[in-house]
């Protein structure tokens, strides 16, 4: 809470209320009659009138002064939460985040609430209650005499008596047994009611743990298994860390990054602070969840997409209240209200899932992560076997500490990988000789394949043989998958979804399925071993975490012998019984015009790669290509990952890119492409840059993105770049002000998308 000591200079003061529309700053209001703004605490709810209505609105700070002529100031109508909903270090970080991605303060404050309390629902669980009415309170001695006859509304009445005329029903379930007809009878004479009250669980003021009492619960946890020395260097630099500080965990598959987490958060925990793993996806690591779970006998909360609004609810409520000391969760749990959070894990800190691609503000989790780490004055722990090229610049130029973790000596030598080129190869559907003959030596020897395509479906094209017409999508610039089993075409960008037909709609020639998916992958080995027992992994075959593990489950009990899957299978498990990796096509990668195609190849060729082999038994990793002598691919094979990272972030430095120069996209999007293009040409313009050449900051563009058209509607984008942060953000800052006010945005959707990870 601030100071109130500016506040008493005028009346009452103002507050500064942030409500859930899109806009860019905090609207000013009196507080309630006989009220001092100051006694109304920032970080809680108020309700206010705007316009000819009502919204909801979080406080965000106190003023003595408004911009606004006082006679139009209004005032807030109510205060929803006695107790602030965020605390001043989550508020700054969220104010933070709003200020850096330019995303309206209120999106982005409500976004970090459960769904009910954006609305204005209580931020405590209500409770079911028995309570003596007025009239009851009024009839007493009346009630003493009457109820002489009925023993069991006594007992009732007395209970709630006793308490203070006052019960949950849950302690009455417990007190007596078969209290319900008689609490009929009771509200039958007007004396009691039924009634939804908070509950009286633990709220974040009133938690009665001390630091001590937390330390000495944490020791209940079980001990984790000796560490090598390795683990036990950087476990030692994260406990040791006086204040904030980051670390890059880089460590294969295996390595025993996850046992490095949990005795970080073992030590956190003993010194009465809770801790935050953040993870791409709950449902593809159940292991890590699972871990943690037998590990440490406190309350530990998930907190994930897969969630329904209640669970998410009573997750946040957990760690709000103070109950949670450990908080598992994907990209949003970044905001989760932890206590005394001592530690912030962010595991495969290099996955895209970490951004906020679709919709809202376009955060990433991973560098949130490390600013609230910093704010709170705590490491933060990133770790992967494949580093995003930003985060190894980072340790490179001193900013994080850096651990490697070698290979363990009960863990596999690093997998062999090769080539295979195409070009020179019977191919069967995609597979080549080489790669058929391989998994037939390897399942021969009691191994398992993993097969590896990045697209599902049968086919990515249906074609006529005779006139050439292909199986367009209507709304996008794109073809229509073949879902063969399915019998249906599917667009995978707009959610299309038409029958397969059996002829060719224009001349009524015959059609073929032209490309591979992970099905069509399926079926040609299903043909080809047919004695081997085969499980696919996609979007398609994985709806839940549970099919998900049933899937990883038939492989890991060994009784699935082929896995064909698409990214879903680089992520979370480690095979140990997989001897053979099949990349079937690595070249879509290659010649991307997105410069970050190439960092994604190398992360999935070495992410999958780590899933294959054990100690005794090294893993084979073939790679299909028809550009064998691509760079890229000759330099992960002759040093590996960290010899990629190099050579690549040589290119971006001679490039200016990320993470040699700071970038951001304007992109926009209408049914009529001339409009977007408008659009972007008037931002253009009224950023004043093309008046004359002005140091540090260039814009590129408008251009149609790389698929232009897509749910029918046509986007475009410009490209702001700037070598310096904060020449960029100064820029930002003064010009979208200006773009908001456009005349052209009003015929377009547009937002704008600061550090964003897909430049096409
Ligand atoms: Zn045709
Ligand atoms: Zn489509």
């Amino acid at each position: 809470m601030s100071s109130p000591a500016h506040s008493d200079t005028v009346l009452a003061g103002i507050l500064k209320v942030v409500i859930d529309r899109p806009l860019r700053t905090a609207l000013d209001y009196l507080p309630p009659p006989g009220c001092k703004a100051a006694e109304l605490p920032v970080g809680a709810r108020v309700r206010v009138p705007v316009g000819r209505g009502h919204a909801v609105g979080l406080i965000t700070g106190h003023a003595s002064q408004s911009a606004m002529d006082s006679s139009r100031l209004r005032t807030i109508t109510a205060l929803l939460d006695p107790v602030p909903v965020l605390d001043a270090n989550l508020l700054s970080l969220l104010m933070w985040a709003s200020d850096y991605y330019h995303h309206p303060p209120g999106e982005v404050l409500f976004g970090a609430l459960p769904v009910s309390l954006r609305s204005g629902g209580s931020a405590h669980a209500l409770e079911s209650h028995l309570r003596i009415t007025a009239s009851g309170h009024a009839a007493q001695s009346e009630a003493a005499a009457t109820l002489q006859r009925a023993p069991r509304q006594l007992l009732v009445w007395q209970q709630l008596l006793a308490a203070g005329g006052c019960l949950p029903t849950a302690r009455l379930d417990a007190m007596l047994p078969k209290w319900g007809p008689a609490a009929r009878e009771l509200r039958d004479r007007g004396w009691v009611e039924r009634i939804e009250l908070e509950s009286q669980a633990a709220t974040p003021q009133d938690s009665s743990a001390s630091t001590d009492a937390r330390a000495d619960a944490s020791q209940r946890s079980a001990p984790g298994p000796g560490l090598t020395d390795a683990q036990r260097q950087v476990v030692d630099a994260i406990a040791s860390a006086a204040g904030f500080s980051s670390i890059l965990l880089q460590g294969a598959t295996g390595s025993g990054k996850t046992e490095v987490y949990m005795q970080a958060v073992a030590a956190a925990l003993a010194r009465g602070r809770s801790a935050l793993v953040l993870v791409p996806e709950i449902g593809l690591t159940p292991q890590l969840v699972e871990r943690f779970r037998s590990r440490f006998d406190v309350p530990l909360a998930l907190l994930h997409s897969a969630l329904g609004d209640a669970e998410r609810l009573a997750a946040w409520r957990s760690a709000w209240q103070d109950r949670a000391r450990i908080v598992i969760g994907t990209r949003s749990a970044v905001f989760a209200p932890l206590h005394d959070l001592g530690l912030i894990v962010v595991d495969e800190e290099h996955d895209s899932s970490y951004k906020q691609q679709d919709g809202g503000c376009r955060y990433s989790a991973r560098d949130l992560a490390v600013r609230r780490a910093q704010q709170l004055d705590i490491p933060v722990v990133l770790g992967s076997a494949t580093p995003a090229l930003e985060t190894l610049q980072n340790a490179r130029s001193g900013r994080y500490q850096r651990f490697v973790l070698p290979r363990r000596a009960d863990q596999s030598p690093a997998p062999r990988l090769a080539l295979i080129d195409l070009r020179t190869q019977a191919v069967h559907a995609g597979l080549s000789s080489a790669a058929t003959q391989a998994i037939e030596r390897h399942l021969g020897s009691g191994g398992q394949v993993l097969v590896y395509i990045n697209r599902r479906g049968f086919a990515p094209t249906l074609l006529c043989t005779s006139c050439g017409w292909i199986a367009p999508c209507q709304s996008c610039d794109a073809r229509l998958t073949v879902h063969q089993g399915a019998g249906r075409m599917r667009c995978h960008h707009c959610g299309a979804d038409e029958p397969l037909p059996e002829r060719c709609p224009r001349c009524g020639y015959g059609v073929k399925p032209v490309g591979q998916g992970t099905e069509r992958v399926e079926e040609t080995l299903t043909s080809a071993f047919p004695q081997q027992p085969l499980v696919r992994l996609d979007r398609d075959t994985a709806r839940s975490a549970g099919d998900i593990e049933r899937v990883t489950g038939a492989v890991l009990r060994g009784e699935a012998r082929i896995l064909v899957g698409t990214q879903m299978i680089t992520k979370g498990h480690h095979f140990p019984d997989v001897t053979l990796v099949v990349v079937l096509n690595a070249d879509q990668g290659l010649f991307s015009t997105d410069f970050r195609a190439s960092e994604r190849l190398a992360q999935t060729i070495v992410q999958v790669a780590g899933r294959a082999g054990r100690a005794e038994r090294p893993g084979e990793v073939l790679i299909q290509t028809e550009f064998p002598e691509h760079p890229l691919l000759q330099e992960l094979l002759a040093r590996g990952y960290e010899g990629f990272a190099e050579t690549a972030l040589a290119e971006r430095a001679a490039a200016h890119w990320p993470p040699f120069g700071r970038i951001a996209l304007l992109r926009a999007s209408a049914r009529d492409a001339a409009h977007a293009t408008a659009f972007l040409i008037a931002a253009r313009r009224a950023s004043g840059l093309d008046a004359g050449p002005r140091a540090g900051v260039t814009l590129l563009g408008p251009v149609p993105t790389a698929m232009a058209r897509r749910a029918g509607r046509h986007h475009a984008q410009l490209l702001i770049e700037s070598p310096e942060r904060a020449t960029l953000q100064g820029f930002l800052r003064r010009w979208l002000p200006t773009v908001d006010s456009l005349q052209e945005a009003r015929r377009v959707r547009w937002f704008l998308d600061v550090d964003p990870l897909d430049t096409q």
